[in-house]
């Protein structure tokens, strides 16, 4: 199947007179004849749902309709991108273990892995997106477990080489996880490429109408652990909350990230979406591909239309010719990048507040990738509590907006652009 065609029919086919649409199965339990039959559950002997804190039916369904676009093996959903990331790397790393990260991330997971992480005793070496393979070899320890990058950056806009990376941290005999949340799989699979677990906050363009917040793991079931056994005890030892279950026995070389995050993580940290919000994500997903070339094409034009305008001083976007990152673009996204632009002005920090103010189409928000055009000036907002000094040092200039193109017709979008630039 195409991939439009999966964003409407994977991981669910309705038999003969059932539900079209996903039934959200709104349990917190489930029914069995017998605790024997219950006890083969417990000892993950059998399949089946028994407590949603674990796995519920409408968030597997959905699920497997993402592991199908991104070309996996195996998916869970999560609660939020946030947990959805740190349950990928916690998976496999505890304390006294080391990470490889790619410094241009996401603000929250910035902060969970520099801070949050950093207390559980898990370290991380931070690495320019734009390292050379000599670089990144350097930042490899024998106590690392994964790298970690994003396909397209929020807010940075830089584009991994994911190949490199994946070849880097295969030479070291560990995984590649890649936060492929701007892209999404319809511009582009980092399994192709080579990355092992693919994240995403389907808050963003899954979603794409600011509906619910969630996130998602995705196995390529590429990646041997066994080949590696010794840096993968949690894997390839018995966990004995299981009766000594070895999951990359058990569940072979396909199953077994996603069964021991559900049987461990999901089970002790509840980090679980509800069925009402697989069900909103599962809506957006059956649009996601003709949303996602719009969202790309109105994007494009703006960021064209502003690179042209004599008010605007600067335009990141890795869709643009002569953008540092248009030729890795060019390669890993070659039918589109996103919908998030960012830009700056002639008159500095205080003509972009003017700008702001003056936007009637466009809603001034923190979200980003939904079907309403939205925009922020981070120096204003989110990173307010930094001086003029630290937001030049975090590649945030005072100067700077973050529009997200949405699904509005392109010419409005132009329109309250222009009279907001005039103004
Ligand atoms: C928003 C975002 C996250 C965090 O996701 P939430 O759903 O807000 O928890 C993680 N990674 C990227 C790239 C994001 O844009």
């Amino acid at each position: 199947m195409g991939l439009g065609t999966t964003c409407i029919r994977g991981g669910y086919a309705p038999g003969n007179g059932e539900p079209r649409q996903v039934p959200i199965i709104q349990s917190t339990t489930f029914r069995y004849e017998t605790s024997e039959y219950m006890g083969k559950l417990f000892d993950l002997e059998a399949e089946g749902y028994f407590y949603s804190r674990l796995q519920n039916p409408t968030c597997d369904l959905v699920a497997a309709k993402i592991a199908a676009l991104e070309g996996g093996t195996a998916a869970m959903l999560t609660s939020s991108g946030q947990a959805a990331n740190f349950f990928a790397v916690f998976n496999i790393a505890s304390a006294g273990d080391h990470i490889v990260a790619s410094n241009s991330i996401y603000g929250g997971t910035f902060n969970l892995f520099s801070v949050t992480m950093a207390k559980m005793g898990i370290e991380f070496t931070f690495v320019s997106p734009t390292s050379t393979r000599e670089e990144l070899d350097a930042a490899f320890k024998p106590n690392t477990k994964a790298v970690f990058g994003e396909t397209i950056a929020n807010p940075a806009l830089t584009v991994l080489d994911i190949s490199m990376f994946a070849e880097a941290a295969h030479a070291h005999g560990v995984p590649l996880i890649v936060d492929n949340t701007f892209p999404t799989p319809v511009n582009c699979r980092p399994i192709e490429w080579g990355a092992d677990i693919v994240t995403h906050s389907t808050t963003k363009y899954m979603d794409g109408h600011s509906a619910a917040v969630g996130g998602c793991i995705v196995d390529s079931g590429k990646f041997d652990w066994m080949a590696h056994a010794d840096k993968f005890p949690g894997l390839c030892t018995p966990d004995e909350s299981y009766h000594g279950v070895v999951y990359a026995e058990r569940f072979g070389i396909e199953g077994a990230f996603i069964t021991k995050a559900t049987a461990q993580l999901m089970r002790d940290f509840g980090a679980i979406s509800s069925p009402q919000s697989a069900y909103l994500l599962n809506l957006g997903l059956e649009s996601l591909h003709v949303r996602v070339a719009r969202h790309c094409a109105n994007a494009q034009a703006i960021a064209e239309h502003l690179a042209a305008h004599p008010r605007v001083s600067w335009v990141s976007y890795p869709g643009l010719e002569g953008d540092p990152f248009y030729e890795l673009a060019q390669k890993y996204l070659p039918n589109g990048t996103c919908g998030v632009i960012s830009f700056g002005f002639e008159g500095g920090r205080e003509a972009a507040e003017r700008f702001m103010k003056s936007l009637k189409v466009a809603h001034i928000a923190t979200h980003v990738a939904d079907a309403a055009t939205c925009c922020l000036h981070p120096a204003s907002s989110t990173h307010r509590q930094l001086s003029d000094e630290e937001l030049i040092a975090a590649g945030i200039p005072g100067d700077m907006v973050r529009f997200s193109v949405g699904l509005e017709d392109v010419d409005d979008l132009i329109a309250d652009i222009d009279q907001a630039l005039e103004a």
